[in-house]
């Protein structure tokens, strides 16, 4: 099905049986996955969740020369100010010395445009963010109430069109509308594709090679390749998959976080597109392929070693650069074998749960068994047909793995925590608050200074749990002087015990 002649990306509901909700084992949710078991799960108690706006917001934000207008009550845009400080690390990290953060603006619709609409306040947002700063993009955030009172947003950019220098991107990005935050991915990349990128062949780029314009056909041949980078993906982890791709020769044009908009003008012209995660990246990639012909390698993460060597081969069978990749596969791994064995001893056997999205959870956790860990439990925020292969590889280790499948949802962490006892819990920080809490000692999955992907990530990641290790008092004492919001009684009960239904 073509979703892009719709107005409108799908669920992820729909389009890939995304669920979140699941307690068990890996073995279990790998069967249960395949026979469509998974469908029409619900909780009967939910103490969380997280809208699509927020990693919407995440990449778009991050983008050069655009503006963000959050169409919706004002709250709506309030996850932005969480991420000032990592949006003004990314364009300092692109060459800006002087980084100004997010540009956004709110429509700020109240009671009376529920009632009369609010279309008009989003045109003079839009007229008033063209004549302001002039940008690249303006970039239009549909949220639950425009949704639900239904504002045309499609309708305005049109009208408006030849009225403004900018672009118009309306993204539909209501939080009502899904479960899955991931649909945001969907949604971005599905306004990029229908109003931005029209693959015309005499666009000449100025983005590309120090200022100097070249032709569309002169870049394929150079081996131009996209690199689909993630909006929880380090400035030292796009050097390193940078430094790996180069040393095939390859260049490489960077999108979607912290890109200009010329990014994906450029991204038809690319000889091929190169996924880090296929949560994010797979609608585009897809689409791109199908519209402008550029094949594409994804599927999987560079984190960890052999899936590092994997993605490396991936693109290099794509590219007939094979004996390079071997040879470059192989003076890597010797080099990080080498550098691993002094730390290695004091990792071996350590107990460890992990939380985070979907493959860089369970991407995560095939690195740590690498590095000699065992793996305990791992809690996915969402669990579709992506995360299959990494689930595969920890099955093969040991089917019993537990897997609970949830976006936030604390008081089942606490209570798989209390059961297993980890050394070590591993996940993004708004979860390892809880574990902390519980004497566990954590390192943050994403933290916007550090490495995580490719060899480097590999040695980083295990340097950083040495240290972690080493020392393990706080947390402990930590534990000893607050108390959980939860009464003793729940830690013997069934973690999944609200966790209903399934075909
Ligand atoms: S759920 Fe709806 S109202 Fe709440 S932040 Fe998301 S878009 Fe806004």
């Amino acid at each position: 099905m073509n979703y892009l002649e719709q107005k409108v990306a799908p669920r992820r509901e729909e389009r890939l049986g995304s669920c979140i909700e699941f307690g068990g084992t890996v073995g279990e949710i790998h069967k249960q996955f395949c026979s469509g078991c998974l469908k029409n799960k619900r909780r009967a108690f939910s103490q969380g969740t997280i809208c699509q706006l927020l990693p919407a917001t995440a990449i778009l934000t991050s983008l050069q020369d655009c503006v963000v207008i959050v169409h919706g009550a004002v709250g709506c845009g309030g996850a932005v100010h969480a991420l000032g400080a990592s949006v003004r690390l990314g364009q300092f990290n692109s060459g800006d010395k002087n980084p100004k953060g997010a540009l956004w603006l709110s429509t700020n619709l109240n009671e009376n445009d529920v009632v009369s609409g609010g279309e008009e306040k989003l045109k003079r947002t839009i007229v008033e963010a063209d004549k302001r700063y002039r940008p690249s993009a303006i970039i239009v955030l549909s949220t639950c109430v425009p949704g639900i009172i239904g504002d045309d947003i499609d309708g305005v950019a049109d009208a408006l069109k030849e009225q403004v220098s900018a672009t118009l991107l309306p993204i539909h990005c209501e939080g009502f509308k899904t479960k899955i935050m991931a649909t945001a991915y969907d949604a971005i990349f599905h306004s990029f594709l229908r109003n931005m990128m029209d693959g015309k062949d005499e666009t000449e780029f100025r983005v590309y090679d120090n200022e100097i314009a070249v032709t569309a056909e002169k870049l394929r041949r150079r081996r131009l390749v996209n690199l689909l980078n993630i909006s929880s993906m380090t400035g030292p982890d796009q050097k390193e998959l940078m430094r790996l791709l180069s040393k095939l020769g390859l260049e490489v044009n960077m999108l979607p976080c912290d890109a200009h908009p010329d990014a994906f003008r450029l991204a038809p012209f690319a000889a091929l597109s190169i996924g880090v995660c296929p949560t994010h990246d797979d609608y585009f990639m897809t689409y791109l392929e199908q519209k402008f012909g550029v094949p594409f390698v994804g599927g999987q993460m560079p984190i960890g070693i052999e899936n590092t060597s994997r993605w490396l081969r991936q693109i290099a069978v794509k590219l007939g650069l094979t004996d390079a990749a071997e040879r470059i596969i192989k003076s890597e791994t010797d080099e990080l074998n080498q550098a691993l064995k002094p730390l290695l001893s004091h990792l071996k056997g350590k107990r460890v749960m992990l939380s985070a999205g979907e493959m860089r959870t369970l991407a995560t956790a095939v690195l740590l068994q690498e590095l000699g860990m065992e793996i305990l439990a791992v809690r996915p925020y969402h669990y579709d047909e992506f995360g299959g292969t990494e689930i595969e590889k920890l099955e093969t280790i040991n089917p019993n793995i537990r897997i609970n499948v949830a976006t936030a949802q604390p008081f089942e962490a606490v209570n798989i925590l209390y059961r297993t006892k980890p050394d070590l819990y591993v996940g993004h920080n708004c979860d390892n608050i809880w574990a902390a809490k519980c004497g566990v000692s954590i390192l943050p999955i994403y933290g916007t200074n550090s490495i995580y992907c490719g060899y480097a990530g590999a040695y980083d990641v295990a340097r950083r749990l040495k240290r972690h290790l080493k020392n393990t008092s706080f947390n402990e004492h930590l534990a000893k002087h607050v108390r959980q919001p939860y009464k003793e009684i729940w830690y013997s009960e069934n973690p999944f015990k609200y966790i209903l239904g399934g075909e």
